[in-house]
């Protein structure tokens, strides 16, 4: 399923025109629940089920919440209980559905990628995977904005991992490219597409080059920079909102806690998202908190991202989505933070030369 895609020039593609494009979309939801980019408020876009093709926004820059929240939902219920004589437990049943998923920029898709990684270790979590296991990708390629990044952290704007289909707007319309075998039989079942045969010619965006070091020394960046004074700078700022968290397309920590009726007989037990950015995060019982100030805090936020998942998975837990940084109220952007964590190693490897000689 997210085997390495090969690079566009080399696979199969066709064109849609615009009316062709918005078929192909009614095509799709003749055959599952499609997702998609709908407008969702003057200059804001967000995934929903797509009932209207006309409604299906193709050319966004990015939606409010990642599409993580059709396999980890905001808030659900993972077990109904009654406790009226013998407690009964049971847990609701998830609803396996086929969904294409249409219009999916390449940073959205490697997210699910890692979360899929970070769901599988240890104990698999079962609810994400049922709800994920029968899912198809279709990509689109983006302009990136002044707050992507991901070019700099290695997602290419074209690359295709994880997709079934892959579309590049184009004059008029847009380019198909054939990724997999389901993306084929939807193409061939469609029939409508014009085949190009001729050489592509495509333009590729400008390489981003806005974090001041290769992304891949940011592990060892990170290793010298706990002590920072990098982090109480950006806290003088923090709000401690948690938006940062429940905008990221990476982030999955959540609470659990039990909710019973009036009536003390039954209850539910409920998962909602949680945020480490929140005071009480990090509170145990006793009332100690592991992480009492929004400097700790932000700084757990980014070693999670650069260092701690990291260290175990060989890959970086941020795609570069810059979701963080633009819904931020105090406008506290992700990249003039890691650039000063940069500019702090740099002083620090400069100041340890001048010692030893
Ligand atoms: S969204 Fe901005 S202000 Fe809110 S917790 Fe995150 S960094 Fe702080
Ligand atoms: S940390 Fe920010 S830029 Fe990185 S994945 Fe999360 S929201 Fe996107």
């Amino acid at each position: 399923m997210n085997r390495q895609a090969k690079d566009i020039s080399e696979m199969k593609c066709c064109f849609f025109d615009q009316n062709t494009t918005k078929q192909f979309i009614e095509f799709l939801m003749s055959k599952a629940k499609v997702i998609a980019p709908h407008r969702k408020g003057e200059k804001s876009f967000s995934f929903q089920e797509t009932h209207n093709p006309e409604e299906v926004v193709l050319n966004y820059n990015r939606t409010i919440q990642p599409i993580k929240k059709f396999f980890m939902p905001p808030r659900e219920t993972l077990l109904e209980f009654e406790l009226n004589g013998k407690p009964k437990v049971k847990k609701p049943e998830i609803k396996i559905e086929e969904r294409i998923f249409l219009g999916i920029h390449s940073y959205d898709m490697k997210a699910i990628r890692l979360l899929d990684f970070s769901f599988d270790r240890d104990k698999p979590e079962a609810n994400y995977f049922l709800r994920r296991q029968k899912s198809v990708f279709i990509g689109i390629a983006y302009e990136p904005d002044e707050y992507h990044f991901a070019q700099d952290l290695g997602i290419d704007v074209y690359d295709t991992t994880g997709f079934s289909l892959f579309m590049v707007p184009a004059e008029k319309g847009f380019l198909i490219f054939e990724v997999d075998e389901t993306g084929h039989r939807y193409l061939q079942e469609f029939g409508k597409g014009l085949p190009l045969d001729a050489e592509l010619q495509y333009e590729r965006p400008e390489p981003t080059k806005k974090l001041k070091m290769h992304y891949n020394r940011l592990p060892q960046i990170f290793s010298h920079v706990y002590d920072s004074p990098v982090w109480k700078k950006v806290a003088e700022r923090c709000l401690g909102c948690g938006t940062c968290n429940l905008v990221c397309s990476t982030c999955y920590c959540f609470d659990v806690f039990d909710e019973v009726n009036l009536n003390i007989k039954e209850g539910t037990r409920e998962r909602t998202w949680d945020s480490c950015m929140l005071n009480p995060f990090a509170q145990v019982a006793g009332g100690e908190n592991f992480r009492p100030t929004l400097d700790s805090r932000t700084r757990h936020r980014l070693y999670r991202k650069f260092k701690y998942l990291t260290d175990y998975s060989g890959e970086l837990h941020c795609i570069g989505c810059g979701r963080c940084s633009y819904f931020c109220p105090a406008k506290i952007s992700l990249v003039e933070i890691i650039n000063e964590l940069i500019e702090d190693y740099n002083r620090q490897q400069q100041h340890a030369a001048v010692t030893v000689s």
